[in-house]
């Protein structure tokens, strides 16, 4: 089952696995994650048992489901992938987990949206590796138990505020993803150019790390755009200039922020004086989800110090005038 593609404009079928990297030792960045997922891989494969459940969040395309397909590769078991909004009855979250062998590793994406009947049969899966299923309604209704495999629910999430506390404590092992430096997404530019075939300047691979809003899959996604600018006009190299150019036109500014993340802060500068603004107010006026403001735009933006969350709204800092090239209001009585 793979989740609608239209809730998940990211997750493009050019987004593949070419890129992906196969192993822990493969895998760039977040060094904490990494060590830790090491241990328990390895300690896990010395008891011959299924490691615990584990919770990964964070923005999109950070590599929550590559780390997951390595742990299950590394732990050498199954990898099953699924996703909350696809789990719409009890029923399909039975049959993912009756067809688990042994110690798999089964991955929910966006498990933050799991209809609450489907969690509470995940409740007693996690704990005592059981199922306690009805079968018939009304007064012939009867509950059977089901016993499972154990296994290793990997559950994925960009808003680890809306899991409910019973589900977030079923994990043992939470680990928070980061947004990646410039000096690692450089590395994976120019692992992905190597895996492409492209020969890549180092000034080049480092322009488009630091225009890559510190996610892989931005990164591996504008690589290919610029491949296709140095191909068709250039000599085929990726120099910085081509990937200068390239990303200039494909409207990615110098910060590498791109066209929505621009109408955010500007809507805030001119509708709102720079704010404080709700954000349902801003969902509204740019016509994009609240979801989508608060897991993709937002955090990117709050990292690189460029709006501030007050109780009152948002706010745009003083690097935001400035990168808009706008004097900030004073604000009044001042
Ligand atoms: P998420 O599940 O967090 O949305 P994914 O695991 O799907 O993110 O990763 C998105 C893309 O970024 C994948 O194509 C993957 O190849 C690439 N990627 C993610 N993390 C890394 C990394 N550390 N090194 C290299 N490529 C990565």
């Amino acid at each position: 089952d793979q989740p609608d593609p239209t809730l998940r404009p990211e997750k493009l079928p050019e987004d593949d696995r070419a890129l992906r990297p196969q192993g822990l030792g493969e895998f760039i960045g977040q060094a904490e994650a990494r060590a830790n997922l090491r241990v328990f891989i390895e300690s896990a494969r010395m008891r011959g048992q299924a490691m615990d459940h584990a919770l990964f969040h964070g923005p999109p395309g950070l590599g929550k489901t590559t780390l997951a397909q390595i742990m299950a590769r590394e732990l050498g078991v199954n990898f099953r992938m699924t996703s909350g909004p696809v789990l719409a009855k009890a029923g399909d979250l039975a049959a993912i987990l009756t067809n688990l062998e042994a110690r798999d590793v089964l991955f929910i994406d966006e498990i933050h949206r799991l209809n609450p009947v489907v969690e509470e049969v995940l409740y007693p899966a996690m704990e005592d590796f059981e199922l306690d299923l009805v079968i018939g309604e009304g007064p012939a209704a009867r509950t059977v138990r089901i016993e499972l495999q154990p296994f290793t629910l990997v559950g994925a999430t960009t808003r680890l505020g809306l899991l409910t506390t019973p589900l977030r404590d079923r994990f043992g092992i939470p680990i928070r993803l980061q947004f990646y430096t410039v000096e690692e997404l450089h590395q994976i530019v120019t692992r992905g150019a190597r895996l492409l075939g492209v020969p890549a300047e180092d000034d080049g691979a480092r322009e488009i790390a630091r225009r890559a809003r510190g996610t892989p899959r931005i990164a591996g996604r504008l690589l290919r755009r610029v491949v296709d600018f140095a191909l068709v006009e250039g000599d085929g190299r990726l120099t910085r200039e081509i990937a200068d150019s390239a990303l200039t036109r494909l409207g990615v500014d110098d910060l590498g922020l791109d066209g929505a993340d621009r109408r955010y802060l500007r809507l805030i500068a001119e509708n709102y004086g720079g704010g404080p603004v709700g954000v349902e107010t801003m969902s509204a006026a740019l016509s994009e989800s609240r979801d989508a403001l608060e897991e993709v735009i937002e955090p990117y933006l709050l990292q690189q110090g460029l709006i501030q969350r007050t109780p009152r709204g948002r706010m745009l800092a003083q690097k935001a005038w400035t990168h808009m090239g706008l004097v900030a209001p004073k604000a009044p009585g001042q």
